[in-house]
């Protein structure tokens, strides 16, 4: 057999690493999905991730996941058409997983699956309205400060039952669950308690039925941390250095012009 490239031993060596955290907490590995985060990947790497089969692709600005989703959904439609896909996924999933400012919602909507980042009833209000136009319910997560670091985004833990019920009553959006980050922390103990913070505030939406049965997801842990998420309850992990190798990292830092 042809040596295994780089990149194919990192995503089994990732895969291995979920199931290992999923058996710890007796989940099945099939309730975590992997979101390859591309923002550092050069294109020749996420065509490589989605010949593996992965079909879940995470990007933190509007410009470059609009611009690579046009290049790449045609890349993989036209390996459908040739039948030479093999393992590859029919459709990417593209995630929008960084900060978002209300004048880049028009342009991203075509082409995003899920929105994880709004945090704002003025930000869900300006994507509301642009679905409407659309017609579309597009699904969304809610993102929570699990750290409550004051200066990162996300709202805070305390308003973000009331804030999820306002979405909840917006037609043009769906509300599918939580995410959250503790990128800034480097003490364990606090990271999982961002991720445990966040799982109860999941729970407090499920109980109160807030997103009723499409409240299914929460969308936590990167490189870093992503056994601790999903010990915790993570459903979606978003994974970038880890498979592609380290690059310029900005964890929703840098916002776009
Ligand atoms: C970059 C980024 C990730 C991936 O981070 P890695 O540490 O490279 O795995 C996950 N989530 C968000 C919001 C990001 O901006």
């Amino acid at each position: 057999m042809a040596k295994r490239s780089p990149l194919a031993e990192k995503l089994d060596e990732v895969k291995d690493r979920i199931a290992r955290a999923c058996e710890k907490r007796k989940r099945d590995p099939a309730e975590v999905t992997l979101v390859a985060v591309t923002k550092t990947a050069a294109p020749e790497q996420i065509r490589e991730i989605l010949s593996l089969g992965i079909a879940d692709l995470g990007e933190s600005r509007v410009q470059q996941l609009t611009q690579r989703a046009g290049q790449l959904n045609e890349f993989v439609a036209r390996r459908q058409i040739h039948g030479d896909a093999g393992t590859m996924p029919d459709k990417i999933r593209w995630h929008m997983i960084g900060h978002l400012q209300r004048n880049k919602v028009k342009s991203l909507l075509p082409f995003v699956h899920l929105i994880h980042s709004i945090d704002s009833l003025r930000l869900a209000e300006e994507l509301d309205a642009q679905a409407d136009k659309a017609g579309r319910k597009i699904p969304i997560l809610l993102q929570v400060n699990g750290s409550e670091e004051p200066q990162k985004h996300g709202v805070a833990i305390g308003a973000a039952v009331h804030l999820a019920e306002q979405i909840d009553s917006m037609p043009g959006l769906q509300l599918t669950g939580l995410m959250t980050m503790a990128a800034h922390e480097t003490d364990p103990v606090k990271i999982r308690q961002a991720f445990s913070r966040t799982r109860e505030v999941f729970e407090e939406l499920k109980w109160n039925k807030i997103g009723g049965a499409s409240l299914r997801h929460i969308s936590m842990g990167m490189s870093d941390d992503f056994e601790v998420a999903i010990e915790e309850g993570a459903t979606m992990v978003r994974i970038g250095s880890t498979l592609f190798g380290g690059g310029v990292q900005d964890h929703e830092g840098l916002e776009e012009a």
